[in-house]
Parts: C-alpha cells; structure tokens; sequence
C-alpha cells in the first residue's frame, strides 16, 4: 500500500490494478458486510472482477447457521484453488473465528478475517497481500460507506452483533455483542440514499428491536427515518419476539412510509422447546403479539424462521408447531432442520431427531404454509396495488415485490411499457392471477 501524503490519496501501489470477487452465503447483514468490504477493497485501489476465476483477490463472506451453508463454503475453497490457484482467499463471516473450520481449510485460505473484529478493520487483507511492512489503518467498519450492489434497494446496518444467545445459533459468537450506530449517522445515510433516487430503504441489525440512541429507541428512529421527504419504502429486521413493542407496532401503523410486513421469527410452537432454545417467550405472548399487530394493521403480512428437529423435540411438541402455523396463516416461513452448529450450547445436546423425520416434520409445515399463504393471496385478487419493480425475467416480463413482500409478475401488453426501463420504479398494478408464494397482474 502506498500512501501519496501530498494528495492525500491511498492506492495498493501496483500500476495495474488488482482485482477483487466477493461470494456472499447467507442473511442480509452478510450481504451488508460485503458491500462494505467491496467500498473498502475499492478504496484502496481494487477494482472488481468479472468473476472469482478472473479475481487477485477472493473473499468469501460466510454463513454458520447451516451445516448446507458452511459444506458449501468447502466446496467453493476448493472450486476456487482449482481455477483460480493464484487467487488469495479471505474468509470472513460466521465460520471466520471456528477452530475447526480453520484446521479444515489450513493454507487454503490466505487470510482469515473475523467479523468480531470487523468494526475494528484492521486491514490485515492489503497488509497480507500487497506489502508486509505496510501501515495498517483502523476504520470503524459500519462507518464505511457501502459499495450497494443494488441501485434502487439499499441495506442500512443500524448496528451488529447480539446478546440473545439462542442455543442454536453461532451469531453471538462470530459478530460479537450487539453495538449500534448513532441515530445522526443513520439519518444522514438515508438521506443520502434518497437524495440519490433509492426507493426502499432496509434498516437492519441482528435484533432491531434492541436499538438504543441515548433516548432513541427503534421505534424513534423509525418515525425518523419516515419523516424524510421523498418516495420510498421503509423496511426493517430482524424483530425479536421478546422484543418487539406495542410501542413499535403503533409506529408502524402510523408511519406511512413503513412497509406494513413483519418477519418475527417463531422458531417452535411449544414452551418447553422455545425454553429449551433460550428463546426467553411463550407461545402465548407470540400469539398475542400477532393479535395486536393484525388488530393494528389488517393488510400487514408476516412471516417466519422455524426449526424442525431441535434436539428432544418430541412429535408432540412438533404437532404444537403445526397447530400454530394453521392459527397464525404465515405469508412465508423459513423452514430449517435442525443441524447442529459447533461452539453453541444445543451442540452439547444429543441431535435425536432422525434426518427422516426431520425431513416429514419439514414437510408438514411447508403443507400448511403453502394452503394459507394461498389463501392470503387470495385477499389481493382483483386489487390495485404499488409494486416496487425489481427487474425484468428472460421472458420479457417485469417482476417486483409489494409494500407487504409479495413477488409479482407483471404481464406487459403495451409495447412502450415493454422497452421502458421500469426497475427501481413504483408501479400500480392490478392483480389477476394468485399462487402460493406469489401474484401476477397488469400495469394500470
Ligand atoms: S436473536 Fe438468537 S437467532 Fe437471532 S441472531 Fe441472536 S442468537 Fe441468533
């Protein structure tokens, strides 16, 4: 790295530049760590690169939740060394800080960059790769000004990091706990965002509903961050359902701007389960909370994570879950089996639920999801409703999503329409045809 005092400017100090590749597996603040990552690689003078074979510089922003997601970050390292073999390998994410996955890997990977350790960037990549003697710069890593790879969509990270500890879950250990940006910053980002034309703003952090500003709460930001001038959506999450107030479901009503979807996660639908989880609330107050929230907001969809086969899960705790996916009508879940993950406290617990009925227990709920998501879905037939085009498919036909997160396909008759480039636009579009997980209307 060399550093131009004169003009105050940074570069990798290589005439032709270097080139980078990210491969991002898993959540949101994944996706978010990344566009950061790439903001920073292009600070310091490296550009990207058509594809992780054409790449200097491979960065692998990894996921623990799942076994499938971290096998899949075996698969790629290798893939990677095959046909790329001078490439240098970063690893961060969740998988960046395991013992074990670091022995597995060995010299496969150059650089191993803990996302712990991320708001404290040293930057450890440029000083591994370019120039060993190098100055390493500290940066407050949520201050970076993200690269997003999305010109109308934008993720804003309100904080990271969190102090749940569910058993199962590897966040608290990879990200650390939850610290959150100031208000003012937050603000002024948004700002900016809309200035330059964004149309959905995504406020997120591991626990949203644990953010604190001095007096500012979630809820307070949220009235903030709509009272901006402008067209845009306001989305957040992730919700935690001890968490999640009255106070913010009111805010959500009265805030125009908010899209009127909540994703809270569920996780069981039985006590001793949700206990054994460390969730640390009941069946009970989830359904009332979804009350309160339906009695507020009729039109607001929700949706959901659940694990099937948490260890000791009988099949009667599992029937508790089934019935409460009839009761709440769930938009959309995200059905896991339960896998276990090393370093967390369910990892110490015998993984007793067989692979089969894990799989049959995955597939019950995914039949109930699929009849009362339909039968949601049938509310909107015949309305007019705005959709937010995200793009276009191979056919020609546009597709983008609602204020309450419903894929939809937009047939196009008109010709004009056709050849317009509509993504990133607010559309009317009256609804003709319903499925499942989705809509399909036209242009009005
Ligand atoms: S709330 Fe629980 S599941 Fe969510 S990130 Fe924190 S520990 Fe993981």
């Amino acid at each position: 790295m060399v550093i131009d005092k004169k003009n105050n400017k940074i570069s990798n100090g290589v005439k032709n530049k270097k080139t980078y590749y990210i491969i991002t597996i898993g959540c949101q603040m994944n996706k978010s760590d990344s566009e950061r990552v790439a903001a920073y690689l292009e600070k310091y003078g490296f550009s990207l690169a058509r594809n992780e074979t054409k790449a200097d510089l491979v960065v692998l922003t990894t996921c623990g939740v799942r076994q499938a997601a971290e096998d899949r970050v075996y698969g790629l390292v290798g893939e990677i060394k095959r046909k790329n073999p001078k490439a240098k390998i970063v690893l961060t994410g969740c998988l960046s800080e395991r013992k074990d996955v670091k022995k597995r890997l060995g010299d496969k990977v150059d650089v191993w960059l803990p996302i712990s350790q991320i708001l404290n960037f040293k930057f450890q990549i440029l000083k591994k790769i370019r120039n060993p003697k190098s100055e390493i710069r500290n940066c407050d890593y949520l201050k970076i000004k993200p690269k997003y790879s999305s010109k109308f969509s934008a993720f804003l990270a309100i904080g990271n990091g969190c102090n749940n500890f569910c058993a199962y879950c590897v966040v608290p250990y990879a990200r650390g706990r939850e610290v959150y940006r100031p208000a003012k910053e937050i603000l002024a980002e948004a700002k900016n965002l809309i200035k330059n034309g964004y149309r959905e703003v995504i406020l997120i952090a591991q626990n949203v509903n644990s953010y604190k500003d001095g007096k500012i709460n979630f809820s307070k930001l949220l009235k903030i961050v709509n009272n901006i001038p402008g067209d845009f959506w306001i989305r957040f999450a992730t919700s935690h359902p001890k968490d999640m107030s009255n106070e913010l479901i009111k805010t959500m009503t009265n805030c125009g701007r908010v899209c009127k979807h909540i994703h809270l996660p569920v996780q069981a639908g039985n006590d001793k389960v949700l206990k054994a989880m460390n969730r640390n609330y009941t069946v009970a107050h989830y359904k009332n909370l979804i009350k309160n929230i339906r009695q507020a907001m009729p039109e607001a969809s929700i949706t959901t994570d659940v694990i099937v086969g948490f260890p000791g899960e009988t099949k009667k705790q599992f029937s508790n879950t089934a019935k409460l996916f009839r009761k709440i009508k769930f938009d959309m879940a995200y059905i896991a089996r339960y896998s276990p993950r090393p370093g967390t406290a369910a990892y110490k617990l015998k993984d007793d639920v067989a692979p089969e009925e894990k799989k049959r227990r995955e597939e019950e709920l995914m039949k109930i999801l699929r009849k009362t998501a339909l039968e949601n879905n049938e509310k909107y037939l015949g309305k007019t409703i705005e959709v937010l085009i995200s793009g276009k498919n191979k056919r020609g036909e546009w597709y983008g999503y609602t204020g309450t997160n419903k894929n939809v396909k937009i047939r196009i008759t008109n010709y004009e329409l056709r050849i317009t480039n509509l993504t990133g636009k607010f559309v009317k579009v009256k609804i003709t045809k319903v499925r499942d997980f989705g809509l399909e209307g036209t242009i009005v």
